[in-house]
């Protein structure tokens, strides 16, 4: 299992339980589309399993590593090398380069600059962004902004890459090229779990979980189009 959810619950204050005990178990190599309304929890979900926040109650386990029992710090190392997130709003650095915001990731930062740089040309070159290294966010089109935020995400190859809404902010036609990026990622062995309103996108995703009110109310399989080799749940 890549992830397991275990009667987890998330309390925001008094009047808000955003999850109300959810059990969702992710194997390595699948690729799940979260779905449900506004304010149903979906990003809350993804937080936790993504070690970014803690749950009020229950457990979270990614990887083979139970999140509840380590420290911040074995979380921050934990989420360096397995997880990568992508997110709506790119969440890009507008003064650096392409190049920059991918060496400026998280995973390498206590390597030497050099080999970051090297290490985020070759993550750039794999989304396609080669010829775009010195550009800098506003001299890039949406899609390419995207798709220097996956580059970011997979620069240490984290088993397990999160993304909330990755197209929510692009034309159809990037929106595409995100999901084949994302798709040649998942093809390779990442465990991909993505939060969409668009159910376009839900369908290209094998598995749907539905959600409503803080819990899981649906879980949805197609059958598996194609047989992909799962990998990192050993790593
Ligand atoms: P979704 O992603 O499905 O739109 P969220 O997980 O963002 O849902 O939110 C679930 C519920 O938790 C909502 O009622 C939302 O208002 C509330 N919520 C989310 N984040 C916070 C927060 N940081 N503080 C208080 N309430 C929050």
């Amino acid at each position: 299992m890549m992830v397991e959810v275990t009667g987890v619950t998330k309390r925001y204050n008094a009047q808000v339980w955003a999850l109300r005990g959810i059990d969702l178990g992710i194997a390595a190599g699948e690729r799940v589309a979260i779905v449900g309304p506004s304010g149903s929890g979906k990003s809350t979900l993804l937080h936790l399993i993504g070690t970014l926040d803690r749950p009020t109650s229950g457990r979270v386990s990614v990887a083979g590593h139970d999140t509840t029992r380590m420290s911040d710090r074995g979380l921050s190392a934990l989420r360096a090398t397995r997880v990568g997130f992508v997110f709506q709003q790119f969440h890009l650095d507008p003064g650096a380069s392409a190049l920059g915001n991918v060496a400026d990731g998280l995973l390498y930062a206590g390597r030497p600059p050099v080999e970051r740089r090297e290490r985020a040309r070759e993550a750039l070159r794999r989304v396609g962004l080669g010829h775009r290294l010195g550009h800098r966010p506003h001299q890039l089109s949406g899609g390419e902004r995207q798709r220097v935020a996956i580059a970011r995400a997979v620069l240490g190859d984290p088993p397990l890459l999160l993304a909330d809404e990755p197209t929510g902010n692009l034309d159809s036609a990037s929106g595409a090229e995100v999901l084949a990026l994302l798709g040649d990622l998942h093809a390779a062995g990442t465990t991909v779990v993505l939060i969409t309103h668009d159910a376009e996108i839900a369908g290209w995703c094998p598995r749907r979980v539905h959600m409503r009110d803080g819990a899981v109310v649906a879980d949805e399989r197609a059958v598996h189009e194609r047989d992909v080799r799962p990998r990192g749940a050993e790593r």
